[in-house]
Protein backbone atom coordinates (compact mmCIF):
# COMPACT_ATOMS: atom_id res chain seq x y z
CA UNK A 1 0.00 0.00 0.00
CA UNK A 2 1.07 3.71 -0.88
CA UNK A 3 1.11 6.02 2.28
CA UNK A 4 2.11 9.49 2.35
CA UNK A 5 5.26 11.14 2.48
CA UNK A 6 5.50 12.12 6.39
CA UNK A 7 6.25 15.57 7.27
CA UNK A 8 6.89 16.28 10.80
CA UNK A 9 9.05 17.58 14.03
CA UNK A 10 10.32 15.80 16.41
CA UNK A 11 10.75 16.30 20.33
CA UNK A 12 11.47 14.67 23.46
CA UNK A 13 9.65 14.55 26.56
CA UNK A 14 12.43 15.79 29.10
CA UNK A 15 13.28 18.65 26.93
CA UNK A 16 10.14 20.49 26.69
CA UNK A 17 7.80 18.67 29.20
CA UNK A 18 8.90 20.66 32.30
CA UNK A 19 8.54 19.00 35.90
CA UNK A 20 10.16 15.67 35.01
CA UNK A 21 11.51 15.45 38.62
CA UNK A 22 12.31 11.21 39.04
CA UNK A 23 14.73 10.92 35.91
CA UNK A 24 18.59 10.73 36.40
CA UNK A 25 19.09 14.39 34.25
CA UNK A 26 17.03 16.15 37.40
CA UNK A 27 19.33 14.66 39.36
CA UNK A 28 22.18 15.66 37.75
CA UNK A 29 20.79 19.20 37.06
CA UNK A 30 20.49 19.51 40.75
CA UNK A 31 24.52 18.21 41.21
CA UNK A 32 25.17 21.70 39.01
CA UNK A 33 26.61 19.34 36.34
CA UNK A 34 24.56 22.03 33.47
CA UNK A 35 26.37 24.95 31.60
CA UNK A 36 25.39 27.89 33.93
CA UNK A 37 24.38 25.29 36.71
CA UNK A 38 20.68 25.53 34.87
CA UNK A 39 17.83 23.03 36.08
CA UNK A 40 15.14 22.20 33.52
CA UNK A 41 12.69 23.01 35.78
CA UNK A 42 9.54 23.69 33.94
CA UNK A 43 11.68 23.31 30.21
CA UNK A 44 9.27 24.69 28.07
CA UNK A 45 5.83 24.14 29.79
CA UNK A 46 4.71 21.78 27.21
CA UNK A 47 2.95 19.58 29.94
CA UNK A 48 0.62 22.37 30.60
CA UNK A 49 0.38 23.28 26.43
CA UNK A 50 0.51 20.19 24.59
CA UNK A 51 -2.39 20.98 22.59
CA UNK A 52 -1.05 24.38 22.13
CA UNK A 53 1.95 22.91 20.92
CA UNK A 54 0.36 20.47 18.62
CA UNK A 55 -1.83 23.24 16.93
CA UNK A 56 1.46 24.87 15.70
CA UNK A 57 2.55 21.61 14.50
CA UNK A 58 -0.64 21.51 12.48
CA UNK A 59 -0.63 25.19 11.88
CA UNK A 60 2.62 24.15 9.53
CA UNK A 61 0.46 21.39 7.64
CA UNK A 62 2.77 18.94 9.09
CA UNK A 63 1.20 14.97 9.11
CA UNK A 64 3.15 13.27 11.61
CA UNK A 65 4.67 13.93 15.09
CA UNK A 66 7.77 12.26 17.35
CA UNK A 67 7.53 12.66 20.56
CA UNK A 68 9.15 10.41 23.16
CA UNK A 69 7.42 8.74 26.79
CA UNK A 70 8.71 9.96 29.81
CA UNK A 71 9.60 6.47 31.56
CA UNK A 72 10.12 8.38 34.92
CA UNK A 73 6.53 9.98 34.70
CA UNK A 74 5.04 6.28 34.16
CA UNK A 75 7.22 4.42 36.81
CA UNK A 76 8.34 7.02 39.41
CA UNK A 77 9.29 4.26 41.83
CA UNK A 78 10.16 0.64 40.66
CA UNK A 79 6.71 -1.16 39.73
CA UNK A 80 4.58 1.66 40.19
CA UNK A 81 2.38 3.32 37.54
CA UNK A 82 0.86 6.34 37.36
CA UNK A 83 -2.78 6.46 35.98
CA UNK A 84 -1.96 10.48 35.39
CA UNK A 85 0.86 10.04 33.07
CA UNK A 86 -1.84 7.30 30.80
CA UNK A 87 -4.24 10.16 31.02
CA UNK A 88 -1.60 12.84 29.73
CA UNK A 89 -0.38 10.87 26.79
CA UNK A 90 -3.25 9.44 26.07
CA UNK A 91 -4.78 13.34 25.75
CA UNK A 92 -1.63 13.88 23.13
CA UNK A 93 -2.65 10.56 21.35
CA UNK A 94 -5.92 11.93 20.88
CA UNK A 95 -4.91 15.77 19.67
CA UNK A 96 -2.68 13.73 17.19
CA UNK A 97 -5.41 11.72 16.23
CA UNK A 98 -8.12 14.79 15.98
CA UNK A 99 -5.44 17.10 13.80
CA UNK A 100 -3.82 14.32 11.51
CA UNK A 101 -0.70 13.85 13.24
CA UNK A 102 0.81 10.53 12.93
CA UNK A 103 2.74 9.70 16.22
CA UNK A 104 6.22 7.85 16.11
CA UNK A 105 6.72 7.38 19.10
CA UNK A 106 10.45 6.74 21.42
CA UNK A 107 10.33 4.77 24.23
CA UNK A 108 13.63 6.39 25.89
CA UNK A 109 15.09 9.34 24.88
CA UNK A 110 18.10 9.65 27.19
CA UNK A 111 16.61 9.41 30.83
CA UNK A 112 16.64 6.96 32.74
CA UNK A 113 14.33 6.91 35.94
CA UNK A 114 16.48 7.55 38.97
CA UNK A 115 15.32 4.17 40.95
CA UNK A 116 16.94 2.84 38.03
CA UNK A 117 19.69 5.25 37.20
CA UNK A 118 20.74 4.16 41.13
CA UNK A 119 21.84 0.56 40.52
CA UNK A 120 23.99 1.67 37.41
CA UNK A 121 21.59 2.30 34.74
CA UNK A 122 22.04 0.97 31.26
CA UNK A 123 25.63 -0.43 32.89
CA UNK A 124 23.17 -2.63 35.31
CA UNK A 125 22.40 -5.99 33.90
CA UNK A 126 18.67 -4.75 35.27
CA UNK A 127 18.04 -2.36 32.85
CA UNK A 128 17.05 -4.66 30.05
CA UNK A 129 14.57 -6.75 31.70
CA UNK A 130 12.91 -3.37 33.47
CA UNK A 131 12.54 -1.47 30.11
CA UNK A 132 11.18 -4.58 28.53
CA UNK A 133 8.51 -4.67 31.48
CA UNK A 134 8.14 -0.68 30.91
CA UNK A 135 7.83 -1.37 27.22
CA UNK A 136 5.12 -3.95 27.42
CA UNK A 137 3.07 -1.61 29.87
CA UNK A 138 3.46 1.09 26.94
CA UNK A 139 2.33 -1.39 23.98
CA UNK A 140 -0.57 -2.57 26.19
CA UNK A 141 -1.91 1.25 26.90
CA UNK A 142 -0.76 2.82 23.55
CA UNK A 143 0.05 0.22 20.98
CA UNK A 144 -2.93 0.13 18.92
CA UNK A 145 -2.91 3.37 17.91
CA UNK A 146 0.58 4.06 17.10
CA UNK A 147 2.17 2.95 14.30
CA UNK A 148 5.95 3.90 14.12
CA UNK A 149 7.83 2.90 16.92
CA UNK A 150 11.88 4.17 17.58
CA UNK A 151 12.62 1.66 20.82
CA UNK A 152 16.12 4.38 22.06
CA UNK A 153 17.12 7.30 21.23
CA UNK A 154 20.74 7.70 19.63
CA UNK A 155 22.04 4.54 21.66
CA UNK A 156 25.43 5.26 21.09
CA UNK A 157 25.37 9.12 22.28
CA UNK A 158 23.75 7.90 25.40
CA UNK A 159 26.78 5.26 25.78
CA UNK A 160 29.52 7.88 24.95
CA UNK A 161 28.16 10.74 27.26
CA UNK A 162 27.67 8.85 30.15
CA UNK A 163 30.71 6.42 30.15
CA UNK A 164 33.51 7.82 27.65
CA UNK A 165 32.79 11.51 27.58
CA UNK A 166 31.09 13.76 30.18
CA UNK A 167 28.11 15.40 28.89
CA UNK A 168 25.82 12.48 30.36
CA UNK A 169 24.62 11.27 33.87
CA UNK A 170 26.61 9.78 35.46
CA UNK A 171 29.31 11.27 33.56
CA UNK A 172 32.42 9.43 34.64
CA UNK A 173 34.93 7.76 32.38
CA UNK A 174 34.13 4.02 32.92
CA UNK A 175 35.33 2.03 30.11
CA UNK A 176 34.35 -1.48 31.61
CA UNK A 177 30.83 0.31 32.13
CA UNK A 178 30.77 1.75 28.44
CA UNK A 179 30.91 -2.24 27.47
CA UNK A 180 28.35 -2.90 29.22
CA UNK A 181 26.49 -0.33 28.41
CA UNK A 182 26.39 -1.63 25.10
CA UNK A 183 25.33 -4.79 25.64
CA UNK A 184 22.73 -3.77 27.61
CA UNK A 185 21.07 -0.95 25.32
CA UNK A 186 20.92 -3.38 22.36
CA UNK A 187 19.96 -6.20 24.93
CA UNK A 188 16.87 -3.69 25.87
CA UNK A 189 16.24 -2.89 22.09
CA UNK A 190 15.46 -6.20 20.77
CA UNK A 191 13.49 -7.05 23.24
CA UNK A 192 11.46 -4.37 23.09
CA UNK A 193 11.53 -4.61 18.93
CA UNK A 194 9.99 -8.18 20.15
CA UNK A 195 7.56 -6.79 22.17
CA UNK A 196 6.25 -4.66 20.30
CA UNK A 197 5.75 -7.19 16.77
CA UNK A 198 4.16 -9.33 19.10
CA UNK A 199 1.76 -7.65 21.86
CA UNK A 200 0.76 -5.48 19.32
CA UNK A 201 -2.24 -7.86 17.51
CA UNK A 202 -4.92 -4.83 16.77
CA UNK A 203 -5.15 -1.30 15.91
CA UNK A 204 -7.20 1.13 16.26
CA UNK A 205 -8.05 5.21 15.21
CA UNK A 206 -7.08 6.93 12.38
CA UNK A 207 -3.57 5.51 11.60
CA UNK A 208 -4.66 2.04 12.03
CA UNK A 209 -4.03 1.21 8.14
CA UNK A 210 -0.40 2.72 8.19
CA UNK A 211 2.33 -0.52 9.06
CA UNK A 212 3.34 -1.25 12.40
CA UNK A 213 6.94 -0.38 12.09
CA UNK A 214 9.36 -0.55 15.04
CA UNK A 215 13.45 1.09 14.81
CA UNK A 216 15.49 3.31 16.60
CA UNK A 217 16.69 6.94 15.93
CA UNK A 218 20.59 6.61 15.53
CA UNK A 219 22.71 9.65 15.43
CA UNK A 220 25.17 9.81 12.74
CA UNK A 221 28.37 11.89 11.74
CA UNK A 222 30.37 12.28 9.09
CA UNK A 223 33.98 11.84 10.67
CA UNK A 224 37.07 13.40 9.49
CA UNK A 225 40.89 13.93 10.37
CA UNK A 226 41.75 17.26 11.72
CA UNK A 227 44.92 17.36 9.66
CA UNK A 228 45.16 15.34 6.72
CA UNK A 229 48.02 14.50 6.64
CA UNK A 230 48.20 12.72 9.87
CA UNK A 231 48.37 9.33 9.73
CA UNK A 232 46.70 8.40 13.29
CA UNK A 233 44.18 10.89 12.87
CA UNK A 234 43.20 9.11 9.41
CA UNK A 235 42.74 6.25 11.27
CA UNK A 236 41.05 7.37 14.27
CA UNK A 237 38.31 8.98 11.62
CA UNK A 238 38.01 5.49 10.27
CA UNK A 239 37.82 4.12 13.77
CA UNK A 240 35.03 6.31 14.51
CA UNK A 241 33.18 6.05 11.52
CA UNK A 242 33.11 2.23 11.93
CA UNK A 243 32.07 2.08 16.20
CA UNK A 244 29.99 5.24 15.75
CA UNK A 245 27.90 4.95 13.06
CA UNK A 246 27.94 1.30 12.08
CA UNK A 247 28.69 -0.85 15.06
CA UNK A 248 24.88 -0.16 16.12
CA UNK A 249 23.87 -0.90 12.87
CA UNK A 250 25.53 -4.28 12.05
CA UNK A 251 23.96 -5.65 15.63
CA UNK A 252 20.66 -4.55 15.26
CA UNK A 253 20.90 -6.56 11.49
CA UNK A 254 21.82 -9.41 12.98
CA UNK A 255 25.58 -9.19 12.33
CA UNK A 256 28.61 -9.86 14.90
CA UNK A 257 28.85 -6.81 17.57
CA UNK A 258 31.57 -4.75 17.65
CA UNK A 259 30.99 -1.59 19.47
CA UNK A 260 34.62 -1.47 21.46
CA UNK A 261 37.17 0.80 20.19
CA UNK A 262 41.00 -0.08 20.70
CA UNK A 263 43.01 1.35 23.63
CA UNK A 264 39.62 3.10 24.83
CA UNK A 265 37.18 0.19 26.17
CA UNK A 266 36.30 -3.62 25.10
CA UNK A 267 33.82 -5.05 23.28
CA UNK A 268 30.97 -6.50 24.94
CA UNK A 269 30.67 -10.33 24.90
CA UNK A 270 28.27 -11.29 22.17
CA UNK A 271 24.50 -11.08 22.51
CA UNK A 272 22.95 -14.12 21.21
CA UNK A 273 19.56 -13.22 20.91
CA UNK A 274 20.13 -10.53 18.05
CA UNK A 275 22.74 -12.73 15.67
CA UNK A 276 21.27 -13.97 12.62
CA UNK A 277 18.41 -11.84 12.65
CA UNK A 278 17.08 -7.88 11.87
CA UNK A 279 15.36 -6.03 14.95
CA UNK A 280 13.94 -3.14 12.78
CA UNK A 281 11.81 -2.20 10.21
CA UNK A 282 13.08 0.95 9.70
CA UNK A 283 16.53 3.62 10.18
CA UNK A 284 15.98 6.08 12.00
CA UNK A 285 18.53 8.93 11.27
CA UNK A 286 19.60 11.70 13.03
CA UNK A 287 21.60 13.75 11.13
CA UNK A 288 23.42 17.33 12.19
CA UNK A 289 27.18 17.75 11.50
CA UNK A 290 30.42 16.35 10.71
CA UNK A 291 33.29 15.87 13.18
CA UNK A 292 36.92 16.43 13.13
CA UNK A 293 39.17 13.78 15.00
CA UNK A 294 42.15 15.08 17.06
CA UNK A 295 44.52 13.33 18.10
CA UNK A 296 46.06 15.34 21.55
CA UNK A 297 43.85 18.34 21.22
CA UNK A 298 45.04 21.45 22.21
CA UNK A 299 41.68 22.72 23.89
CA UNK A 300 39.84 21.19 26.72
CA UNK A 301 36.03 21.19 27.30
CA UNK A 302 34.40 19.73 30.17
CA UNK A 303 32.85 17.24 28.13
CA UNK A 304 36.01 15.68 27.29
CA UNK A 305 37.62 13.26 29.54
CA UNK A 306 40.94 14.96 30.34
CA UNK A 307 42.89 11.58 30.54
CA UNK A 308 41.52 10.70 26.72
CA UNK A 309 44.42 12.08 24.25
CA UNK A 310 41.61 11.90 21.59
CA UNK A 311 39.04 15.03 21.11
CA UNK A 312 36.28 15.93 18.42
CA UNK A 313 35.34 19.63 16.68
CA UNK A 314 32.92 20.01 15.00
CA UNK A 315 33.83 22.84 12.28
CA UNK A 316 36.76 24.36 11.21
CA UNK A 317 37.33 28.34 12.47
CA UNK A 318 35.62 29.95 9.02
CA UNK A 319 33.15 26.94 8.18
CA UNK A 320 29.51 27.97 8.57
CA UNK A 321 28.56 26.98 11.27
CA UNK A 322 25.34 26.70 14.24
CA UNK A 323 25.45 28.59 17.27
CA UNK A 324 27.07 25.45 19.07
CA UNK A 325 29.72 25.19 16.42
CA UNK A 326 28.25 22.49 14.41
CA UNK A 327 29.26 23.19 11.20
CA UNK A 328 26.46 23.01 8.05
CA UNK A 329 27.13 20.23 6.39
CA UNK A 330 24.77 19.09 4.18
CA UNK A 331 26.74 17.15 1.89
CA UNK A 332 27.65 14.65 4.54
CA UNK A 333 24.12 14.24 4.94
CA UNK A 334 23.56 12.81 1.31
CA UNK A 335 26.56 10.42 2.18
CA UNK A 336 25.08 9.13 5.60
CA UNK A 337 21.55 8.60 3.46
CA UNK A 338 23.98 6.75 0.83
CA UNK A 339 25.59 4.69 3.56
CA UNK A 340 22.33 2.74 4.66
CA UNK A 341 21.52 1.84 0.67
CA UNK A 342 23.03 -1.83 1.89
CA UNK A 343 20.84 -2.03 4.20
CA UNK A 344 17.87 -2.20 1.88
CA UNK A 345 15.51 -1.05 4.64
CA UNK A 346 13.09 1.78 4.85
CA UNK A 347 14.55 5.03 6.24
CA UNK A 348 13.04 7.55 8.56
CA UNK A 349 14.70 11.27 9.20
CA UNK A 350 14.10 10.70 12.82
CA UNK A 351 16.10 14.52 13.69
CA UNK A 352 18.03 16.98 11.72
CA UNK A 353 17.90 20.63 12.60
CA UNK A 354 19.82 23.75 13.79
CA UNK A 355 20.93 26.23 16.96
CA UNK A 356 20.20 29.25 15.42
CA UNK A 357 19.07 31.58 17.81
CA UNK A 358 18.72 34.13 15.46
CA UNK A 359 17.03 32.41 12.74
CA UNK A 360 19.84 33.23 10.15
CA UNK A 361 20.69 29.81 8.61
CA UNK A 362 18.06 27.79 9.30
CA UNK A 363 15.95 28.36 6.11
CA UNK A 364 18.68 27.66 4.10
CA UNK A 365 19.58 25.00 6.52
CA UNK A 366 16.12 23.43 5.70
CA UNK A 367 16.55 23.85 2.12
CA UNK A 368 19.86 22.51 1.72
CA UNK A 369 19.71 19.55 3.72
CA UNK A 370 15.77 18.56 2.36
CA UNK A 371 17.84 18.88 -1.45
CA UNK A 372 20.20 16.33 -0.39
CA UNK A 373 17.31 14.34 0.87
CA UNK A 374 15.04 14.44 -2.35
CA UNK A 375 18.47 13.35 -3.98
CA UNK A 376 18.65 10.46 -2.14
CA UNK A 377 14.59 9.50 -2.68
CA UNK A 378 15.53 10.18 -6.29
CA UNK A 379 18.56 7.42 -6.51
CA UNK A 380 16.09 5.48 -5.48
CA UNK A 381 16.87 5.01 -1.39
CA UNK A 382 13.38 4.29 0.56
CA UNK A 383 13.39 7.06 2.58
CA UNK A 384 9.81 7.70 3.94
CA UNK A 385 9.84 10.63 5.84
CA UNK A 386 11.74 13.77 7.25
CA UNK A 387 11.37 15.17 10.96
CA UNK A 388 12.84 18.37 11.96
CA UNK A 389 14.74 18.78 15.09
CA UNK A 390 12.43 20.78 16.98
CA UNK A 391 8.86 22.39 16.94
CA UNK A 392 9.95 24.32 19.90
CA UNK A 393 13.37 25.58 21.48
CA UNK A 394 14.04 23.19 24.65
CA UNK A 395 16.23 22.25 26.77
CA UNK A 396 19.27 21.44 24.86
CA UNK A 397 21.23 18.67 27.91
CA UNK A 398 24.26 19.95 29.46
CA UNK A 399 24.21 23.19 27.31
CA UNK A 400 20.43 23.92 29.07
CA UNK A 401 18.70 26.51 27.60
CA UNK A 402 21.10 28.83 25.27
CA UNK A 403 21.02 26.45 22.34
CA UNK A 404 17.56 27.15 20.00
CA UNK A 405 16.55 24.56 17.55
CA UNK A 406 12.77 25.70 17.60
CA UNK A 407 10.63 26.78 14.32
CA UNK A 408 8.87 28.50 17.21
CA UNK A 409 10.84 29.97 19.64
CA UNK A 410 10.10 30.20 23.75
CA UNK A 411 9.67 32.99 26.21
CA UNK A 412 10.88 30.69 29.28
CA UNK A 413 9.44 33.66 31.64
CA UNK A 414 6.09 33.77 30.01
CA UNK A 415 6.49 30.64 27.75
CA UNK A 416 4.84 32.77 24.91
CA UNK A 417 5.65 30.48 21.13
CA UNK A 418 6.54 33.12 18.40
CA UNK A 419 6.75 31.78 14.99
CA UNK A 420 10.63 32.31 13.56
CA UNK A 421 10.42 32.97 10.10
CA UNK A 422 11.75 30.07 9.19
CA UNK A 423 9.04 28.42 10.54
CA UNK A 424 7.10 29.96 7.18
CA UNK A 425 9.67 28.48 5.09
CA UNK A 426 9.35 24.83 6.56
CA UNK A 427 5.72 25.63 6.13
CA UNK A 428 6.14 26.46 2.29
CA UNK A 429 8.12 23.16 1.76
CA UNK A 430 5.74 21.35 3.04
CA UNK A 431 2.88 22.34 1.14
CA UNK A 432 4.63 22.48 -1.65
CA UNK A 433 4.75 18.62 -1.30
CA UNK A 434 1.22 17.92 0.10
CA UNK A 435 2.41 14.42 1.27
CA UNK A 436 4.41 13.72 -1.35
CA UNK A 437 8.54 12.70 -1.62
CA UNK A 438 10.55 15.60 -1.52
CA UNK A 439 11.59 16.87 -4.69
CA UNK A 440 14.70 18.96 -5.73
CA UNK A 441 13.03 21.82 -6.51
CA UNK A 442 13.19 22.91 -3.16
CA UNK A 443 16.26 25.26 -3.17
CA UNK A 444 13.72 27.60 -5.39
CA UNK A 445 10.97 27.80 -2.71
CA UNK A 446 10.84 30.96 -0.51
CA UNK A 447 8.19 32.32 1.48
CA UNK A 448 4.45 32.03 0.57
C1 LIG B 1 19.16 14.47 20.38
C2 LIG B 1 18.30 15.62 20.84
C3 LIG B 1 19.13 16.88 20.88
C4 LIG B 1 19.61 17.16 19.47
C5 LIG B 1 20.45 18.43 19.35
C6 LIG B 1 20.07 14.80 19.25
O1 LIG B 1 21.32 14.28 19.48
O2 LIG B 1 18.37 13.34 20.11
O3 LIG B 1 17.79 15.30 22.10
O4 LIG B 1 18.43 17.97 21.40
O5 LIG B 1 20.38 16.11 19.02
O6 LIG B 1 21.62 18.30 20.08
Amino acid sequence: MNHEFLWGVATSSHQIEGGNVHNDWWAWELDGRIDGGVRSGQAADHWNRMREDLLLAKSLGLNTYRFSFEWSRFEPEEGAWSEQAVEWYSNLLSTCEELGLLPMATLHHFTTPKWLSERGGFASDESAPAFAAFTKRIAKAFGARIPLWCTINEPIVLMSGAYLGRFMPPGEHRPREASKCCYNLLRAHVLAYDILKKDITHRTGPFREHPLMVGFAHNFLVFKPERKTHLLERLLAKIFNSRYNNAWLKAVNGERQAFGVPGVFRSPKQLMSARGRRTFDFIGVNYYTKAYVQWRPRTQSKERDPNTPIGLSFARRKESASDLGWAIYPKGFGLVLESLRKYRSPIYVTENGIADSHDAKRADYLRLHIEKLANAVDSGLDIRGYYHWSLIDNFEWIKGFGPRFGLFSVNYVTFERSERPSANIYRTIVNHHAGRKPSRDVLSLTEA
